[in-house]
């Protein structure tokens, strides 16, 4: 299977792995919806920073998504 590089569905910026994790996390691991971290805390209408605290949140949960 090809692998595709996942973009933000709201800007098309290029997503990190962190981000498509957190979409994945965040939207059920299944969803369409890619977004990037500007673009998902003005759709989920919270801060950027949570967004980050989360990701280091859910890596010290050791959540498979973030290895
Ligand atoms: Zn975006």
């Amino acid at each position: 299977m090809r692998q595709t590089a996942k973009t933000c569905c709201e800007c098309d910026k290029k997503l990190v792995k962190d981000e498509v994790a957190l979409c994945q996390k965040l939207l059920g691991i299944d969803t369409e919806d890619l977004y990037c971290i500007d673009c998902l805390s003005a759709y989920l209408e919270c801060e950027k920073e949570d967004l980050e605290v989360k990701i280091q949140e859910f890596k010290e949960q050791g959540c498979t998504l973030f290895l």
